[in-house]
């Protein structure tokens, strides 16, 4: 399902990658972050190449409520606590200067993307204190941020921490406006690095310098990205005849909805979950019954969902990719804050490229926990399992298969093996393997989406198989 974003998406198509080209440097993703880092580094003259194994903007980003704050969720206080004082000063001061940035792009570059400066809020049903804390808090780290009972909020809240001078856009517009001149090559994807060669699957891109900005990292060793975060997954209705409202809206905690209106609509946001836990459903149905209670008139336009990766620390890893790769970059673990977080991850990473300080590089460090040691015995393991998968394939007896409702689908197990089964409205079975080919692990059943989803790493694809998100890089096994 397509997001709000996507109804008038026109960017021009870019033809794949056919020969081998040189640059000074490759960026592997044409989402935000990546596109952002390339626009910033041929603008300090670099040769750059853009390479996105679908279409400019497809991924995440497409998908994003883009607010653009520094305020994710209510954090500081808790963030002050757990990595000291000066370490939180840069995180908000980066994500500050992030706002600031993109409001100096659009005014200097005159780009047309609904850019509007918003207060952004974080509610509370009941926990005062958490907002009195962080409100204290924001400010002590120079945020325009004060505690304030007044909201425009459809329901009771103790009150709400307001950062001021914060902003939101359409950012398909936005990026649309700022590709002109980059080299990008679309439905290109790019299969493995080898040391300063990027391999595409028809052609080779040599670069001096490369950046990871695939929102998963897809390179598993060196790095070990797939142990150190997971993903999450957000539903989103754009509504009509709802009153609009000036602010953004989130709640502190991250538990309830999100909402800010975009011209005549309203984003309403929740219900999210795990990636690869909810095999329940009913997410979109949640929120369709919310969006009622809340908004009595309201008519749906469209609906998606997305995900994001959250990192065991909930900072983003942006810097180099590991302690023995000096020339590989990556930016990812965005924590559904992504706008603000792809604009960091641009001014950090054209520093650190082109041998420049960074004066928020320290808090976003990707090597602050080093696991490139104690994960060698776990990558193996992996390894080995994924080696076994095929032997393992299987078919099932027809008997079993017609126990299946129509519409439904589900992992069964048959004679002490698993598969994953879905049969369609039309009675037509799909059945396939039900282990992740990225690390071997367990697939899930996600209803709402009809699509097999990994607990482990987020990595996620239809009911044929087909792969949609990763880390994974292939497609499932038919059986
Ligand atoms: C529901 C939801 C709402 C959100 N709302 C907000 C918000 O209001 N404000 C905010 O700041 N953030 C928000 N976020 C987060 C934000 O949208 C993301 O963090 C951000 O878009 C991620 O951008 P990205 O460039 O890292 O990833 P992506 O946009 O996913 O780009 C990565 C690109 O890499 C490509 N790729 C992957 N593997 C390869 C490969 N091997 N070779 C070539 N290309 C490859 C993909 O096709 C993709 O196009 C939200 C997230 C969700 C899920």
């Amino acid at each position: 399902m397509g997001s709000i974003w996507t109804m008038d998406f026109d960017i021009e198509p870019h033809e794949p990658l056919q020969e081998d080209i040189s640059v000074d440097v490759a960026v592997i993703g044409a989402g935000m972050a990546g596109i952002l880092t390339a626009v910033r580094l041929q603008e300090r003259g670099l040769k750059v190449a853009v390479l996105e194994a679908n279409r400019i903007a497809g991924g995440v980003t497409q998908g994003t409520t883009a607010k653009i704050t520094s305020q994710h969720y209510a954090q500081y206080n808790k963030m002050i606590e757990t990595l000291g004082f000066e370490k939180a000063q840069q995180y908000a001061s980066a994500n500050e200067k992030a706002i600031e940035e993109y409001r100096e792009w659009v005014g200097t570059r005159q780009i047309d993307c609904n850019f509007e400066n918003r207060p952004a809020y974080a509610y509370s049903k009941d926990d005062m204190t958490t907002l009195l804390q962080e409100a204290e808090a924001a400010k002590r780290l120079n945020i325009d941020a004060q505690f304030t009972a007044v909201t425009e909020l459809p329901f009771p809240v103790v009150g709400a921490v307001k950062f001021n001078n914060q902003a939101q856009f359409n950012p398909l517009k936005f990026i649309k406006q700022i590709i002109g001149g980059l080299k990008i090559y679309e439905h290109t994807m790019v299969r493995s690095v080898e040391g300063h060669e990027v391999i595409t699957d028809r052609a080779k891109v040599h670069a001096e310098k490369i950046v990871v900005a695939t929102h998963y990292p897809f390179i598993n060793v060196p790095g070990y990205y797939f142990l150190r975060q997971h993903q999450e997954r957000s539903y989103v209705l754009a509504l009509k005849n709802v009153p609009s409202i000036e602010g953004m809206y989130i709640e502190a905690l991250g538990k309830g909805y999100s909402l800010r209106s975009y011209g005549e609509y309203m984003l309403l946001g929740g219900a999210g979950h795990r990636t690869g836990e909810n095999s329940a459903g009913g997410c979109y149905n949640r929120l369709r019954k919310a969006a009622k209670e809340l908004f009595y008139n309201c008519e749906e336009v469209c609906c998606w969902s997305a995900q994001d990766c959250i990192t065991t620390d909930g900072i983003p890893f942006i810097g180099n990719y590991s302690m023995s790769t000096p020339d590989l970059y990556v930016a990812t673990g965005f924590k559904k804050w992504g706008m603000s977080s792809s604009m960091v991850a641009s001014m950090i990473l054209s520093d650190l490229i082109t041998g420049k300080e960074n004066p928020y590089a320290e808090v976003f460090y990707p090597q602050r926990m080093n696991l490139e040691l104690s994960a060698k015995g776990y990558a193996e393991e992996t390894r080995q399992a994924v080696k076994g998968l095929t032997r393992r394939l299987f078919k099932v007896p027809e008997a079993v298969l017609k126990d299946i409702e129509r519409g439904h689908g589900g992992v069964i197990e048959h004679e002490g093996e698993k598969l994953g089964v879905y049969k369609d409205d039309d009675g037509k079975i799909f059945t396939v393997s039900v282990k992740c080919p990225h690390l071997s692990c367990e697939l899930e059943w996600n209803p709402d989406e009809k699509s097999w989803d990994c607990p482990c790493h987020g990595s996620r694809f239809d009911f044929h198989g087909n792969l949609i998100d990763n880390p994974a890089m292939e497609g499932l096994e038919q059986v």
